[in-house]
């Protein structure tokens, strides 16, 4: 059983969450569940990243401390991914002093021996929007395109991290077959072409009379850590990684993936592996890297009035109509749109109309011959379904894999519209309403990383004999998903309505 570790980005929790928070999560869960289900030991990541100039401001805005807005905000993220049944191991706060600070600060004294830090004199570009320096490269009519404002010129003293130095065993890296593997492969291209571009060494602290709420920089009481080393090094401070209490076997013994947005690709595609390599610390393996979500066309902004609120989403359509529209309408890697429009369309289509009729339709004639199960030889439907599916999940292309499981249930239904099986001999009939129980049993299975609790409800409305073990963190799919492989089940249970008629 090989080991998985898959993190998302730590959320700056200054503000609410939003719809671009929920997608990173959820398409990180369904990796995580997947890893789970095929049967890998896996460690699944999430968290805050709760320092820095901006939560400094909002505070001093509100009249509070940091400390206090950050306490305010925090649950509001922890709370929704909880609702979202979002299956994290672990929540990481970059503010807790016992589990993250330890690493951070040994961290940064590898990379200060290893001679990687350097103190400068630097003038530059600050844009507070972003917390960090910006070239002109970076702006667009002088502006944060961000933000929508010029930078400050910010002239200090500061700890700069020589990521110059790295150029050349970065691009090894991300070119090595055994490297750092960058999905989809076109950030690679992006992150290749960064280098060419030439690589800036990048600062890496700030004086303390700009920036206070952080990680001290040790044995220089003048400067506070920088984002870099403090929120970077989350994904190996709670692994208590260059402390006494290192536990090495989610990290060096297991495949690491880390689940990102575009915008802060290039932070983990290039400063990370740099600040691990050395520290003397194992690079990771994966990065995937997932675009923005738009509402209905547009950037969603404030200013445009277009939010929209995950729980406005979970209030009408549930958590796992979200969930569904989120791996199905936005392919990995690239930008996705959500429209209620299509929101509305997806959930009568491919939820009510496709799965859920199809297991009532099923379960209803079931139970019309007294509910026996009896799954016959036949597999002409599945056929190689399984490993179509498989394939998708591991190369991360989640929304065909999903769409492979709805052409599934698409071929079902054209079945018992086929063979119409309540005019058939009771002989026959079983036989058809056997492969259809059993095709179900599969859809749930397959189901089961992205809409957990429908794929648990289908699962106990057919009755089979791991419905209630379906959602533990130990469940693999070794020995179920094999045609006719639950030995024990032989009854279906009662029919329900799999998702009501919002219109009614
Ligand atoms: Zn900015």
């Amino acid at each position: 059983m090989s080991k998985k570790y898959i993190t998302t980005a730590i959320d700056y929790p200054n503000a609410a969450p939003h719809m671009g928070h929920v997608l990173e999560k959820v398409l990180a869960d369904v990796c995580a569940r997947w890893f789970r289900l095929s049967g890998h030991d896996t460690r699944f990541q999430i968290g805050t990243d709760e320092h820095g100039v901006k939560n400094q401001r909002t505070a001093a805005k509100e009249g509070i401390s940091p400390k206090e807005l950050v306490d305010r905000n925090v649950p509001l993220f922890k709370d929704l991914y909880d609702k979202l049944n979002i299956s994290y191991d672990y929540f990481v706060r970059t503010t807790d002093q016992d589990v993250h600070f330890p690493t951070v600060i040994e961290l940064w004294k590898k990379l200060k021996d290893s001679g990687m830090l350097e103190k400068r004199n630097y003038t530059a570009l600050y844009c507070s929007g972003c917390e960090r320096f910006m070239t002109n490269k970076d702006l667009v009519d002088g502006k944060c395109p961000d933000h929508q404002k010029a930078p400050e010129e910010v002239t200090e003293e500061n700890w700069f991290f020589l990521l110059s130095k790295d150029s050349k065993w970065l691009k090894k890296l991300l070119t090595d077959k055994n490297g750092y593997t960058i999905v989809p492969k076109f950030r690679q291209q992006e992150t290749l072409s960064l280098i060419e571009q030439g690589l800036e060494d990048i600062s890496f602290s700030r004086p303390k009379s700009s920036l206070d709420w952080g990680v001290p920089v040790p044995d220089d009481d003048n400067q506070t850590m920088y984002v870099w080393c403090d929120a970077l090094t989350n994904y190996i401070s709670p692994l208590g990684y260059l402390t006494d209490k290192e536990d090495k076997t989610y990290w060096d013994d297991a495949e690491v993936t880390h689940v990102i947005g575009k915008d802060i690709a290039r932070f983990h595609a290039l400063y990370w592996p740099s600040m691990l390599k050395n520290a003397g610390v194992k690079t990771p393996d994966k990065l995937l890297v997932h675009g923005f979500l738009t509402s209905e066309g547009q950037k969603m902004s404030k200013s445009l009035g277009n939010v929209v609120v995950p729980s406005e989403v979970i209030d009408k359509y549930g958590i796992d109509p979200l969930r569904f529209y989120l791996s199905h309408e936005v392919p990995v890697g690239r930008d996705g749109d959500f429209s209620w429009d299509r929101m509305q369309k997806m959930y009568d289509s491919k939820l009510r109309n496709d799965i859920g009729n199809l297991l009532n339709r099923v379960l209803v004639l079931v139970g019309k011959d007294g509910g026996k199960i009896n799954v016959p030889e036949e597999t002409e439907i599945i056929g190689d379904t399984w490993k179509k599916y498989a394939e998708k999940m591991n190369s991360f292309e989640l929304s065909e894999a999903l769409q492979i499981v709805c052409s599934l249930v698409s071929d079902c239904n054209a079945y018992i519209d086929k063979k119409k099986p309540w005019g058939l001999e009771i002989e026959d009939r079983e036989k058809v309403l056997g492969v259809l129980s059993e095709c179900l049993r599969h859809i749930g299975l397959m189901l089961l990383p992205f809409v957990p609790d429908t794929a648990e409800i289908i699962s106990i409305q057919l009755g089979v004999s791991y419905a209630d073990k379906l959602q533990n963190k130990g469940f693999s799919l070794e020995g179920i998903n094999l045609w006719g492989s639950d030995k024990s089940w032989c009854a279906a249970g009662k029919p329900e309505i799999l998702f009501e008629d919002l219109e009614k």
